[in-house]
Order: C-alpha cells, then structure tokens, then sequence
C-alpha cells in the first residue's frame, strides 16, 4: 500500500450541478432526470472520465442521460417485493437470505434495478435485525447471508459489526456475502480502514467464509488504488467474485468484455455472473437484447484462458436465474441456474428466437422444455 494511495481524498457530489464538466445547457436537460431518479457520484470516480469523450463508459455508467426518460420497465423488475419476508429481509433461495443493509451507495449507477430504495430512502432496508436474525436461526436451511443494499461497505466498520455480529453465532451460517461496488467507487473506503480487515480475520477464525461480491463493469474501474484494495481485502481472507450486468455502451462489446475478464483473473477475481440488463425503469437505452448480448459474452470467453472464462450469463427473473446457455438460428436455449420453485430447479427450454428480445417474458414461444430426470434431459414420454 502506497503512502499516496493512503493519503487520498475526495469530494462526494450529489447534484449534477456540481460537476465543472457539464455546460449549464446540460445540466439543465439533465435537471428533471435527477428529479425522477437521483444522481451521486465522487470527485474520485468521476476522475476516471475522459470528458473530451461523449461515449465515455464511466461517464455512461454514472451521469444520467435522457434516455431515462423513455418509459419502460418497472420499479422492481426482478419481483424482490414477491420474496420480501420483512422489510429488507428477502428469502427467495432455500440456502440464501438478502439483507439490505444501507440504502445509500457511493455512486448511483444508472443502471440500478434498486433504484427504489434511493427514491423511498426508508422503503426497502432491515429495520428490526432482531426480527432478521431470529428469522435466519429459524431457518436451518439458510446457509449463505448477503449483506446488500444499497451498498453494505458504505456503513463503517463499527455499524457492520454490529449487523455481522450476531449472524456469526448462528451455526448453520457458513458463508457471508458482502455486495458491493465500493472497490469500484471508492476503494480508499477499504485502503484506509484496517478496522475492516479485522473483521473478515474474525470471520475467517470463526469458520465463516466472507465473500466479497465485487462490482467492475468495466477494465478501466481496475485502477492502481482499486487493486490495492483487491489485494487487502484478499490478503485478510476474503474470497472475491465479481459479478456486473451487460450494459449498452460500457460492456457491450466482446473486447471490453474480454479484458474485464481477464484483468479480474489477473488480480484473482474470478468473473462469476454476467447479467442480462434488468428491464428496471429508465434502462431502455442500456439495455442489450438477450441474443445479441449472448454474442457479446460468448466472443468474450473465448478470447480469454480458462481462469477468466469462468462467468456464467444469468437473468434475473422473478422465477429464478436462468442461464442463457446457447444459440442456433432458429432457437435460445435457457436453463433455470436457480429457482425458488422446485418444478424450474434445472429446468432445460427451448424458446423460438426472438432478436428483440431483452427479458425472459419477451419470448412468446417455448418450443420445448424439460425437467431434467435421472441426470439428463428427456423429451419423450417418462
Ligand atoms: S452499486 Fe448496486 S445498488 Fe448501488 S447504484 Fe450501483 S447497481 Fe445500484
């Protein structure tokens, strides 16, 4: 860790007015966008921008556009509400409890499929830990808890103590994941607070794994300071995973795509999922229909070696995550990866292609589709 790195600071800006690259023309088009739907961002992360470039990805990911405006998508397009035991507590996966801690991030991506918890800022977020706790203990099936949001890392490190605590003594709580893009954002938040480290020791000594779920959109977000953080948190036992949704004009494209990979592999990030953009409100113009993101995501593969291949591209649907596993020129071929339902669990489909479409109920017609039995699919009759 350098001195400099150590010693940096930054401003949190939380109007576009604030930003000195912006022409007062701009701003004002931009005015009624944040109105609708917030804007946040850091002198740190904006300095990742080229401004002389009006197509620049970290400008894309975090200034708003007005295609917000267009009308599509809801408010919760993965139907978090339909799993939402108490607030921010959701059980949608046997094994996995969602927390969501804070309802604040360091930056707003323009992307978000949460951006109701930044619009209602007390709607969706734990209010009784007690009652959340008590829930997990009751519930011998949860193995895996995720500390979400909102973004977990942007509490300090004493207020995620004070969460993480008593979900350490539960015993059939293995791992504890943490969602965050922090490491994107502001990785001088992790740099500067050994507090943090010890916190993922203590986890790690009481045979807890903590997993980091990181949040990189894009190979120019894996800056020195960025990688810095990477190797601490890595350093104090933390397992990393990175996860980010294919997003029109920052990752849509299999170059980018691929040196995402494999910069991540090259710091022991494994790429873990790629998302099919949700159909949230305001994401029209970054959305990728799914087969042409599919495209993307397979070129992307196969330009890197098999440590950075490792991604799987999932959407998020209300039913589950389903994997898009294929292409041929006739048909998509999905796959439940999970399910809330046991009848989906590794459900195999065969749906008539549609270039169009960008979210799993686009597809008017499976053509086929099977429960896999006895390990391995079967059309015919059992
Ligand atoms: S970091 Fe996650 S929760 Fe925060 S704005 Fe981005 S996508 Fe939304």
């Amino acid at each position: 860790m350098t001195q400099e790195n150590t010693k940096q600071s930054f401003r949190s800006l939380a109007s576009i007015e604030l930003l000195e690259h912006l022409s007062s023309e701009e701003k004002s088009r931009l005015a009624n966008i944040e109105q609708m739907y917030r804007f946040h961002a850091n002198t740190y992360y904006l300095s990742l921008i080229d401004w002389e470039d009006p197509g620049d990805p970290i400008r894309r990911l975090i200034i708003p556009d007005v295609g917000e405006l267009e009308q599509w998508g809801s408010f919760d397009p993965s139907g978090e509400e339909n799993f939402t035991i108490m607030p921010g507590v959701e059980h949608k996966y046997d094994s996995t409890v969602l927390l969501l801690v804070s309802n604040v991030c360091a930056g707003i991506c323009r992307y978000c499929f949460r951006k109701r918890v930044f619009i209602s800022r007390h709607g969706s977020i734990v209010k009784d830990l007690d009652g959340a706790v008590r829930y997990i203990q009751n519930h011998p099936e949860i193995t895996n808890v995720l500390l979400t949001g909102g973004d977990p890392l942007i509490l300090s490190t004493p207020d995620l103590q004070e969460i993480i605590n008593p979900i350490l003594e539960i015993e059939h709580v293995r791992i504890l994941r943490i969602g965050s893009k922090i490491p994107a954002f502001n990785p001088f938040r992790i740099i500067q607070d050994p507090d943090l480290f010890d916190l993922i020791r203590r986890c790690d000594q009481n045979d807890k794994c903590v997993y980091l779920m990181t949040h990189f959109d894009h190979p120019r977000e894996l800056t020195a300071p960025a990688k810095t953080a990477i190797r601490a948190l890595r350093a104090a036992g933390a397992v990393l995973a990175n996860q980010t949704p294919m997003i029109r004009g920052i990752n849509d494209d299999a170059d980018v795509l691929a040196a995402l990979f494999r910069d991540l592999s090259f710091i022991g990030i494994p790429p873990y999922y790629v998302f099919q953009c949700r159909p949230a409100s305001g994401n029209k113009h970054l959305a990728v229909p799914i087969e042409e993101a599919y495209r993307i995501f397979e070129e992307a593969r196969s330009k890197v070696s098999g440590l950075g291949k490792r991604a799987r591209f999932v959407m998020s649907h209300l039913t589950g995550k389903i994997e898009i596993i294929g292409l041929d020129d006739a048909h998509v071929y999905m796959k439940y990866h999970r399910s809330s339902q046991t009848e989906l669990d590794s459900k195999f489909m065969i749906l008539k292609r549609n270039p169009h479409a960008c979210w799993f109920d686009d597809y008017d017609e499976v053509v086929k589709d099977s429960k896999m039995r006895n390990n391995y699919y079967s059309y015919g009759p059992e």
